[in-house]
């Protein structure tokens, strides 16, 4: 009998390249502001090419409280509504970065954390018993379960200690776009900025030259 990729004991996974995650019209990749300022450097993209690789998808209804709390990037108001932020999809469901003909990745180095961390996703645990103990676990994607091939019977079993690492690395990158977004979202319904998708990425690209001029 074959086994539930969800009833797995153990994670088993490995890709086999075949593209499902990069051209499925009904995902969305996933990107944070580090993802967005790794990319623009890589590429020595200016404002408008960023604005020209992310895609700002209004939601056709706002979103309820409990759809809020499961999604792991929120969405950011912007002049027509709350927003989705992702690399931009082709009109066919392909990521803008995939390259149809050699069935690859253009940016594979420099991918998003979203892409480099499916099809898993983790989650911090902390221990009340044992104070300062928090502990990262790990579960297939529900994407992952119904579409990647690369999780099955036969792939072998993860090295979750490697998975691991690159999880925290996708926690912390996303905890701290979290709170950019949280402050956004404040200072638009304080009136206090005009919520463009333009100013989003202008305010973005002022992180990185504090990151650079620390004083
Ligand atoms: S769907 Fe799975 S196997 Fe296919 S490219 Fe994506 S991660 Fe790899
Ligand atoms: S950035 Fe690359 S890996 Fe990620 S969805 Fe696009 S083509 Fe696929």
């Amino acid at each position: 009998m074959v086994q539930k990729k969800e009833e797995f004991k153990d994670l088993r996974f490995e890709c086999l390249r075949c593209g499902n995650c990069c051209v499925d019209k009904n995902t969305l990749v996933n990107v944070t502001y580090s993802d967005i300022l790794r990319i623009k450097k890589s590429l020595n993209l200016k404002i408008e090419e960023i604005l020209e690789i992310l895609g700002f998808y209004i939601f056709d209804k706002s979103p309820s409280k409990e759809e809020l709390g499961k999604m792991v990037i929120p969405p950011i108001e912007t002049e027509r509504g709350l927003a989705f932020t992702g690399l931009k999809k082709k009109p066919s469901g392909e990521c803008y970065f995939y390259d149809d003909k050699g069935k690859k990745c253009l940016i594979y180095k420099i991918r998003p954390m979203f892409c480099r961390t499916f099809p898993f996703t983790f989650r911090i645990f902390f221990n009340k018993e044992i104070a300062n103990k928090a502990k990262i676990r790990m579960q297939y994607t529900e994407k992952g379960i119904e579409y990647c091939p690369g999780i099955c019977e036969n792939a072998p079993l993860i090295d979750e200690d490697e998975w691991i690492k690159v999880g925290k690395i996708a926690i912390e990158e996303m905890s701290a776009n979290n709170i950019l977004i949280k402050q956004w979202n404040e200072a638009s319904q304080k009136g206090k900025i005009t919520p463009t998708a333009r100013n989003f990425v202008l305010t973005i690209l002022n992180l990185e030259k504090k990151d650079s001029n620390p004083d």
